[in-house]
This record gives structure tokens, sequence and C-alpha cells, in this order.
């Protein structure tokens, strides 16, 4: 049976260490880091997300903002809130949680916070940074950052000879992930939702990444033996065994068949949801160190 990794634990470690940094970074230059969080609308799933990493920021003794906007925004609206924000000195990191609401340009959010800000690692400038391999200065974004650090903890920084495959090619999620891996020497093949002989490409794989949004589509048989396999998925699905109307999560990946042949494997929850988090707070540590002209923590 398969090791489970347990994302709680690395991402606790994680925030211990950006508690400790900050602590230091105030106590230093007096500089406390600041998240800004912005969420449009109503969104319950998007409402959960936003108050956790407000909770985590002031955990890790952040300055910690939410700015809450209705439905109806105007885009302009938006577009001179995060352009308040990149002025505010006391403010490090930018988020706005997506997805916004259709009459809302997205990308011209994204492309409106300042990339020294870009906590999320949206902006076209980390984008292109992390593309070129600029990895010294990009801001990640952060779910596949936290996977990458899963990873490293089992396998090492270079993944040199091993065959990676990303499921999923988002902008998000997958693109990033197969950069990431690609960084790490990795041979790395992306797959989506146009591939063929999508099982056999997955059992050609030493590192299984699955950022689908389809619940337990990588079955058992897809999994090499011995394999490390990331499970990005968040699914909510019915659980009639709990009681009527009664949900659960399960992650993109079937656990149970899975971990009979991986040699290690993230639980949805419990993976790489936490490591999410944890990756947010320290690139806004990491803003603020700089912007404090510190050097970059590592
Ligand atoms: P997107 O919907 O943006 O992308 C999904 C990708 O999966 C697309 O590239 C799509 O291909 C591909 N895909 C869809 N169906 C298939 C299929 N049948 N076979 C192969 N590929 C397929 O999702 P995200 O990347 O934003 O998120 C992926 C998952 O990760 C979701 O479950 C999401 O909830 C979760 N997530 C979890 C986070 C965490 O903190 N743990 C954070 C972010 C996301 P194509 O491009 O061809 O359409």
């Amino acid at each position: 049976m398969a090791a489970v990794i347990d994302g709680k634990a690395v991402a606790e470690d994680v925030v211990g260490r950006v508690k400790v940094l900050a602590a230091e970074l105030r106590a230093g230059t007096g500089i406390v880091p600041g998240l800004a969080v912005v969420i449009v609308g109503a969104d319950p799933a998007s409402q959960v997300y936003v108050a956790s990493k407000g909770k985590k920021a002031k955990e890790c003794g952040f300055h910690s903002v939410q700015h809450t906007l209705p439905a109806d925004t105007a885009e302009a609206e938006l577009v001179a809130l995060v352009e308040t924000l990149n002025a505010d000195p006391a403010i490090h990191g930018i988020l706005v949680q997506l997805p916004l609401p259709e009459h809302i340009d997205s990308g011209r959010i994204i492309q409106t916070i300042s990339p020294d800000k870009d906590v999320d690692g949206f902006h076209f400038v980390n984008v292109g940074k992390l593309g070129t391999g600029e990895l010294a200065t990009a801001f990640v974004p952060c779910t596949p950052a936290g996977s990458m650090l899963l990873i490293e903890r089992l396998r090492g920084r270079d993944l040199s000879g091993l065959n990676a495959v990303v499921v999923g090619r988002s902008n998000i999620v997958g693109k990033p992930m197969a950069n990431l891996l690609l960084a790490a020497n990795a041979t790395v093949t992306i797959a989506h939702s146009r591939t063929k002989n999508l099982a056999e490409i997955c059992r050609s794989a030493d590192i299984l990444v699955a950022a689908v949004g389809r619940p337990e589509m990588v079955r058992g048989d897809w999994v090499k033996q011995g394999a490390t396999v990331i499970d990005v998925g968040i699914n909510r699905v019915a659980a009639p065994e709990k009681g009527e109307g009664k949900t659960r999560l399960v992650g993109d990946v079937a656990y149970g068949e899975a971990a009979e042949r991986a040699g290690a494997i993230t639980p949805v929850p419990g993976g790489v949801g936490p490591m999410t988090i944890a990756l947010l707070m320290a690139n806004t540590l990491v803003s603020a160190s700089l912007a404090a002209g510190r050097p970059r923590p590592a």
C-alpha cells in the first residue's frame, strides 16, 4: 500500500516557518506582512476559501484585510480597488478570489494587480518568469507550488530521469505545475480533454499529477507501480451512506484503487488543499521581505 502524503503536516511546517520569519521581519524592520483578499459576490465555496485564507494570515501574524463587494460591482470599481491596494504600503499581497461574476473581465483584473504583489502568481510577468525558469524572482501559483513541495520532500529537488504526467492544462494548476516539474528536470507530458490513450500515458508516470475536476477519474490501473500520485482535485459528491442529502469530498483520483499501486499518494482532503493556503502565506511573506529591502527568504 502507498504511503499517505500528509499535506496537512507539511503545510503546518511551512506555516510555522512563515510565522518565525514574519516575527523576525517585524522585529528587524517594523514591517508586518499585509494580505488583502477581495471577493465579489456570495459564492459559498469562495466565501469558505476566503475566510480560511484570512484566518491563516492572522495566525501568521499578518495584517489581513478582506474586501467583500456585491455581485453587481462594476468592473471599473474593482479595478479602482485593486489600484488602491497596489499603492497601499501596508499591503504586500493582493488576491482576487476567482471566479468573478461574468460581467467582469477576470483577465483585466488579474493584470491590474502589481506583479510585485501578485501572490497568486497569475500576472503575465510572473507567468513569464516561471515559463522562462526565472524561479528565483517569480511568484509561483500556490497550488502547483505546494504540490511541488510535496514532490520535493519525497523525490528530492532533482527529478532527472523521471517521467511526470500532469492531467489538466489550466493556467492556475496544470500549466504552472508542468513548468515546475520541467524546471526540476523531469520529462513532462501534459494531458487534457483531447488527449488520446490517457490511461496508457498516465501509466508511464513516475510522478502523476491530476488536476481535472472530475471525481475519481484516474483509476487504479492508470497508476504505475510505485508512482508518486498528487491529487489536486476537490470534488463534492453525494454521500448517501452518511445520510440523505449528505456530501463528501473526493479527488480526481480513485484513492483506494490508486493507493494499492502508488508508492505515495495525497489524500483528499488533507493533501494538496492545506499546501495551497500555506504557500499563499509564504508568497506574502516573500513580498513583504522584498518590500523591506531584505533578501528573498528561501
Ligand atoms: P479547470 O476546469 O480550469 O481545468 C481542468 C483541466 O482538466 C482542463 O485542462 C481540461 O482539459 C482537463 N480535463 C477535463 N476533463 C478531462 C478529461 N476527461 N480527460 C482529461 N483531461 C480533462 O480546473 P482547475 O485546473 O482550476 O482545477 C482542477 C481541479 O483542481 C478541480 O477539481 C479544482 O477544484 C481543484 N483545485 C484544487 C485546488 C486546491 O487547493 N487543492 C486549487 C485549485 C483547483 P481542456 O483544457 O482540454 O478542457
